[in-house]
This record gives C-alpha cells, sequence and structure tokens, in this order.
C-alpha cells in the first residue's frame, strides 16, 4: 500500500530524483507514482516522511503449489522446460501440492497436452499475436497477474536469456525473493521451503538461500543441471485457456531487428565436445579443432583460453559461460578449476589430458592421460586418419 501524505508535500524533487524507475510524476504538486516498484527510494529520499510504502504481507499459508514458465522460442517450448518440469513434479511431490505451468505465445496451444504429459496438472495458454515476440514487459505482468491470482508457493524459469531478463522483474513486481542460476533445489519438509542451491564467490561455495517470507519463492535454474521429466501421454491433467487483457499487452519495446548468434558453435546441445584450456596454446586450439572436426565433435574452453581469443565465449563453458551434459567430455590442457568443473561434472564421460598428474580434473575424470596434450592431440589425429583410410 502506497500512503502519499499531500499536506506534508512540499514538492520539493527529491522523491523524484530518487526513484531509479522515474515512476513520480510531480505535475499536480505532490508525487504521484506509476508502476510502482515499491524500493522504498523515495521513502529514504523524503526529508518530510510524506511517502509511506507498506509492503504487502503475504499470507504464506494461502500459496500453494509449484509453477514453471513453459519458455517458448520461435512456437517450440525450450529444452530447459523439460527439466524444470523434471524437477517442478519432484518438489510438488514433496510438498503434495501440485505442479502448474503458464505458457505465452501466438498458436501455442498445442503445447499445452505435452506440458500435461510432462507432468503439469494444470497448464495456463496465454495467446496472442502480441506475445509473438516475447517481450519482457507484457509477459511480466501477464505472468504476475496470474501468479497473483493462483498463488504458488514456489516459481521456476529457466536461466535462459529471456529467463533471467524476465524472472526479476516478475519478483519485483511480486516484491518477492529471488535466486538466479541455481544448480540444485530441494523442499525442507519440516518447514515446508525451497531450498535453493547456486554457486557463489565466483563458485568457491556452494550458497544455500531459502526465501521465508515473501511468495512464491522464485527461482532460475540453469539448463542440463536437472533430469528432464518424463513423459506419460496418459498423464491426466488441464489446459486452461486465457485471454490477457489489452493493458497487460501493451510493451514500451519493440524489437526491430533480432540477430542470431551461429547455432553451430553452441556446445549446449554437443553430445561431444573436445574442450581446450590455457595449457593447450594458440597451435593446440589448432589441433583441437581439427580433431573435432574429425570426430564430429564441438570445441568448448576454458575461460582463459576464450580470453586468449584461442576460441569464442559461446563456447567457453564453466560457471560465467555455458552448463554442458555431453555423452563425452574430452578436456585438453584444463587444469580443472572449480568454476570451470560447474559446467561439466555433469557429462556422462570425462576424459581428460594433462601433464600434471596432480590436476585436479583428474579428480572429477573417468578416464585420465598424463601427458602432452599437443602431442597426445596430434597421435590422435593420426589414428582417426588413418582408421578411415583404412575403412576406404
Ligand atoms: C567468477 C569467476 C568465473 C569464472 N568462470 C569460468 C568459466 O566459466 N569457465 C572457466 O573455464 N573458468 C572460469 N573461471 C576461471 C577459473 O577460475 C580458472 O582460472 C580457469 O578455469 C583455468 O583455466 P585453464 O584450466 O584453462 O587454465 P590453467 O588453470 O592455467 O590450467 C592449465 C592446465 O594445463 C596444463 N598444461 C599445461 N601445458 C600442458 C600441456 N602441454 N599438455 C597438457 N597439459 C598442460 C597445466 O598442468 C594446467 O593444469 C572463472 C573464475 C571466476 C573468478
Amino acid at each position: 500500500m502506497i500512503e502519499i501524505k499531500k499536506e506534508e508535500c512540499v514538492s520539493c524533487g527529491l522523491c523524484a530524483k530518487a526513484c531509479p524507475f522515474g515512476s513520480i510524476d510531480l505535475a499536480k504538486g505532490y508525487p504521484e507514482l506509476r508502476e510502482c516498484r515499491q524500493c522504498g527510494a523515495c521513502v529514504e529520499a523524503c526529508p518530510r516522511k510524506a511517502i509511506v510504502i507498506e509492503l504487502k504481507k503475504t499470507t504464506l499459508t494461502e500459496h500453494r503449489g509449484v509453477l514453471v514458465f513453459a519458455e517458448q522460442r520461435d512456437g517450440k517450448l525450450v529444452e530447459v522446460v523439460y527439466e524444470l518440469l523434471g524437477k517442478g513434479r519432484e518438489l510438488a511431490g514433496k510438498l503434495d501440492e501440485p505442479l502448474y505451468c503458464v505458457l505465452l505465445g501466438r498458436d501455442v496451444e498445442r503445447h499445452a497436452k505435452e506440458l500435461v504429459g510432462y507432468g503439469a496438472d494444470k497448464a495456463f495458454v496465454f495467446e496472442h499475436p502480441l506475445l509473438e515476440e516475447r517481450l519482457e514487459e507484457p509477459y511480466s505482468k501477464i505472468i504476475t497477474a496470474l501468479i497473483n491470482e493462483i498463488k504458488p508457493s514456489v516459481f521456476l524459469v529457466g536461466a535462459t536469456d529471456f529467463g533471467r531478463s524476465l524472472a526479476p522483474r516478475i519478483a519485483a513486481r511480486l516484491g518477492t525473493g529471488l535466486t538466479a542460476d541455481c544448480t540444485f533445489l530441494d523442499i525442507d519438509s519440516e518447514k515446508k521451503l525451497l531450498v535453493q542451491t547456486r554457486p557463489a564467490f565466483g563458485g568457491n561455495i556452494m550458497a544455500t538461500i531459502i526465501c521465508p517470507n515473501g511468495r512464491p519463492q522464485m527461482a532460475t535454474v540453469r539448463y542440463k543441471v536437472m533430469k528432464k521429466a518424463v513423459y506419460d501421454p496418459a498423464r491426466k491433467g488441464e489446459v486452461i485457456k486465457r485471454v490477457a487483457p489489452n493493458e497487460l499487452l501493451e510493451s514500451r519495446v519493440r524489437i526491430l531487428k533480432e540477430t542470431r548468434r551461429d547455432q553451430k558453435e553452441d556446445v549446449v546441445s554437443a553430445e561431444v565436445i573436445v574442450a581446450g584450456g590455457k595449457g593447450l596454446g594458440k597451435e593446440g586450439f589448432r589441433l583441437l579443432k581439427e580433431f573435432a572436426k574429425e570426430i564430429g565433435a564441438m570445441v568448448g574452453a576454458s575461460r582463459p583460453a576464450v580470453e586468449e581469443g584461442w576460441a569464442q565465449y559461446e563456447q567457453q563453458v564453466g560457471l560465467s559461460g555455458k552448463t554442458v551434459s555431453p555423452k563425452i567430455y574430452l578436456a585438453f590442457g584444463i587444469s580443472g578449476a572449480v568454476q570451470h568443473v560447474s559446467g561439466m561434472e555433469s557429462s556422462e564421460v570425462i576424459i581428460a589430458v594433462n601433464k600434471d598428474p596432480k590436476a585436479p580434473i583428474f579428480d572429477i575424470a573417468d578416464f585420465g592421460i598424463v601427458g602432452d596434450a599437443n602431442e597426445i592431440l596430434t597421435e590422435l589425429i593420426k589414428q582417426v586418419k588413418s582408421t578411415r583410410r583404412e575403412c576406404i
């Protein structure tokens, strides 16, 4: 609740200056707050205490259920949604509460049944031509309105580029907390709280975060860190079509042009990754790319290798890069720093090549070769080529 004590206001304008969102209009001689995020900056700035913001008290017990944002891109559900449904189903089971989904877009209703098959008890669908373009403003307004209506206790969003931009806007509108980039989620069964774990302090510690006073408890979740839900075509659930009011569809942003990243360089979906680190050097990276081409693998890299310009940022694996989970991950000249490992440790098989037998990468590797990575790559390329020649 916001109260403006007009009799106290001297129209000094300090509140408008302090507002980081430009939401204060002083045209009438006293502040009018539009689309206020309730950050409280104006309250602190006002020397006459003419603005009072009383944060809405959430009644925790009235919140039930786990809501998953079913993000779509170009009319297709993005991969992380299936993982959120897998985790969402597990959390909802532990809470003994329903699992909901919310899907927005144009002509996307066909996916709603699929969401039910993947575990949703109720799938809310908002369809409109204006929702085809994924714009944070209408999406956040519509989802906020839905959350205020159905009151879930947990809300999960994929840590995609769009999800990372959308989730904080919704959290701010709802006045609740948000834990970004979670790698592990669970329920504290005694307190019925969402336990959210994510790397902190440069990945050197894993922080466990709870949100005891705000609802819903919001988390963004990285791609490829949680198990996908299993599809059951016989699963029963409800598909609920909704119409978003026109005022929620409005956006101050228009997308004029979109430039797509080269998907060929995207390591996230690769089944085999050959990754290189600082120990490989520029020439080693040339060999690495040749080897990757020979075996049909994608090239990944550690952060120093990207900083040296031997690989693109899109190829960086780790805390500040991509999280990958290929069938085989080959690491050449990578030490195995915690920030790198956090992005690839869920790979099915890890093979490490390092000249230092004490390199930490060997602690998580299934197979390790102690030796010079450049020499080993040269030999591997030779072997692959000669095997191919024999086959021909
Ligand atoms: C906030 C933060 C985020 C970060 N995010 C990331 C991230 O996303 N991804 C990432 O990778 N790092 C990240 N880092 C950096 C990380 O801490 C490490 O510095 C980095 O992973 C080390 O990269 P590296 O293993 O290639 O290099 P180094 O640590 O220098 O290791 C090189 C390795 O190569 C071996 N070697 C040298 N020569 C040879 C040879 N001829 N043959 C075989 N082995 C050889 C050495 O024994 C050594 O083990 C981050 C750091 C911070 C603080």
